[in-house]
């Protein structure tokens, strides 16, 4: 038998269905199983564990939100990272503006958008 897993999870989703549990069209996100509804809770037979299914994010934890959040900055594919690397980008060429600057009416003025910028970055971080 090379696939005794599956067979076993088959049966445990059918012993499940006949105690009134309800198949869900949804997989499991780990072996992608079908899910089964008993008592308002969701599980997975196969992982033998209770499954977490949210609609939207705003429905997960406050934690797992930021730490989403956390995770998508650092891989640079949401807008916020977008946003932050603009910003980046900004600061730098200032820094750069201001390391030749002589004129000291200049050299608050760049100081200054440094500054800002850096509060901006600071603001969207910790939000
Ligand atoms: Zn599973």
């Amino acid at each position: 038998m090379s696939n005794k897993t599956n067979e076993d999870g088959i049966k445990a989703i059918a012993e499940a269905l006949r105690a009134g549990g309800t198949l869900l069209s949804t997989a499991c996100p780990v072996c992608d199983s079908p899910l089964i509804r008993i008592n308002d809770k969701i599980y997975c037979k196969v992982c033998n564990k209770e499954v977490m299914i949210y609609k939207d994010e705003s429905e997960l934890p406050k934690e797992v939100q930021r730490a989403l959040k956390k995770n998508a900055a650092s891989t640079g594919d949401s807008n916020e990272s977008k946003v932050q690397q603009t910003i980046n980008k900004k600061i730098e060429a200032l820094r750069k503006r201001l390391e030749e600057a002589d004129d000291p009416d200049e050299i608050i003025k760049l100081s200054d958008a440094i500054e800002k910028l850096h509060a901006t970055l600071t603001k969207i971080r910790d939000e």
